[in-house]
């Protein structure tokens, strides 16, 4: 008997005699919506374990719900023209929010057209850059490249390093972190109190004990601190900031280094993870900034691809010694290759976009955007000063810190990130003047308004930078 199988309504074709599709495909594919009082143990369906989601909320209102296609939809064409209309205004949105973006270091300037004919591809990058596996729809090659340019950067031979693009800033974070804990593994972590969250996740995930040590004004790690809290019967393992999350403050690498020696470390028992996530690439092209070579004793760096580099993809790059991955690796047959990365399956459109804007812009395009987004944030924070607004910048830094806007309707528009009573502004390459002075212009009316020309005085912010830099009635 032959019979043909309908599901969907459509056709699936002709089935061998002793195959029942229907005891695999269910009749009935489309699931029924599940509501609060289905949820064993929850009678509100808003507090579950007592937990109570209460920074961001969990907004449903504006989600674009996916809707089962019509029996007909293939004639009328309904259902393409709504989602058509839907990107239409989504892409509407993304060049608005993209015009008024200053409180994230994403650099949102790039044309990547030239690579669109490669997104018909599932590329993927799984397993270890360096090995062939069987999965053939890859970028290796462009991933190597990458990488060597990188290597060279961070001064440290083809044959010596081993490493690979990960999916964001953090997975190199979490990978170099494991790395320090597979080379030392009862060693204590140690990162200052102002590192990104994914250090001290990092930390939770592998169970460490994790030291915090104190900054100072600037954001930079405190050694003095870091020397008291050494404990000498166990191994370092260190993240070092290069440029932390709010404060744009670059950990002194040399410093940490030295306090470490001085505590009667040798080099066998410390690793320093350098989390270059942020300036990692700005670093390099400024003078006075202790530099990140592989020359000293460090285990491995990252970078985000997305933030100054300018991916329009989270990835990142992270570069360890070959010698240390060896401690990490176990080999597998199912690949044909090694597993040495955090993740299994790897964006292969990452590499490729890498290796592209590392072409166009080379070491002396990147240098030339440096200088122009320190000169740039120099513009900025001298502008809020003049019009007495408490600020501070870090010497190496393009983050620029001020007083928190008092209005959230006004930090949601420009997409400033807060934290207590500072925001931040991280200059990037698309920050041009004439956008920091639109920006600028509306603060100051806005803050006007907020005390009232004078009859409310500003908070005091000397506590997050400084006296020197703070505008209040106080310190000014
Ligand atoms: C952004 C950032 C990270 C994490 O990077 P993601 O790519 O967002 O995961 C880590 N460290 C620092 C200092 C950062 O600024």
């Amino acid at each position: 008997m032959e019979f043909a199988a309908h599901v969907n309504g459509k056709k699936a074709g002709i089935l061998a005699e002793d195959f029942d599709l229907s005891a695999v495909v269910d009749v009935e594919p489309l699931p029924p919506v599940v509501t609060a009082d289905d949820v064993v143990g929850s009678k509100d369906g808003k507090k579950q374990n007592g937990r109570e989601i209460v920074l961001g909320r969990n907004v449903h209102t504006e989600c674009l719900e996916v809707t089962e296609p019509d029996a007909n939809d293939d004639f009328t064409g309904d259902k393409e023209a709504y989602m058509a209309s839907v990107l239409a205004r989504y892409r509407k949105t993304l060049i608005e929010r993209t015009r008024h973006h200053l409180g994230y270091p994403y650099n949102l300037d790039f044309d990547y057209g030239a690579l669109a004919q490669l997104q018909h591809f599932s590329i993927n990058n799984l397993g270890d850059p360096f090995i062939e596996s069987n999965y053939g729809v890859h970028s290796r090659q462009f991933e190597v490249g990458v990488l060597d340019w990188f290597a060279r950067l961070w001064e440290i031979e083809k044959n010596d390093y081993w490493g690979y693009i990960t999916n964001c800033g953090t997975e190199g974070n979490l990978h170099g972190i494991l790395v320090g804990r597979e080379v030392l593994p009862d060693g204590i972590l140690y990162a200052s109190r102002e590192s990104h969250y994914s250090v001290f996740k990092a930390a939770r995930m592998y169970r460490m004990e994790c030291v915090k040590i104190d900054c100072l004004m600037s954001g930079e790690i405190d050694c003095a601190d870091f020397k008291a809290k050494l404990n000498q019967d166990k191994p370092a393992i260190i993240n070092v900031n290069i440029g932390t999350t709010v404060k744009g403050a670059v950990d002194d690498l040399d410093l940490v280094i030295q306090t470490l020696e001085e505590s009667g470390f040798t080099h066998d028992r410390f690793y320093i993870h350098c989390d270059g996530a942020l300036f990692g690439l700005m670093m390099p092209f400024v003078k006075r900034a202790p530099k990140v070579t592989f020359k000293k004793p460090i285990g491995s760096v990252s970078v985000s691809g997305h933030k100054f580099v300018g991916c329009p993809m989270p990835c990142g790059v992270q570069i360890t010694r070959m010698e240390h991955i060896n401690a990490l690796s176990r080999n597998v047959e199912y690949l044909a290759s090694r597993d040495a990365t955090i993740m299994g399956s790897r964006n292969g459109h990452a590499p490729i976009f890498l290796w592209y804007t590392l072409n166009r812009k080379g070491y002396i395009g990147f240098q030339k955007e440096v200088q122009k987004c320190l000169r740039n944030a120099h513009y900025l924070k001298d502008r809020l000063r003049d019009a007495g607004i408490s600020a501070m910048l870090n010497e190496l830094s393009s983050t620029v810190v001020f007083e928190r806007p008092q209005d959230e309707e006004f930090v949601r528009r420009w997409q400033l990130a807060c934290q207590g009573n500072i925001a931040h502004v991280i200059v990037m390459p698309n920050v041009t003047i004439e956008k920091l002075d639109d920006f600028l212009n509306e603060l100051i009316e806005k803050r006007s308004t907020w005390y009232q020309d004078g009859q409310f005085q500003p908070p005091c912010i000397a506590a997050d930078v400084g006296n020197e830099n703070c505008g209040c009635a106080l310190h000014k």
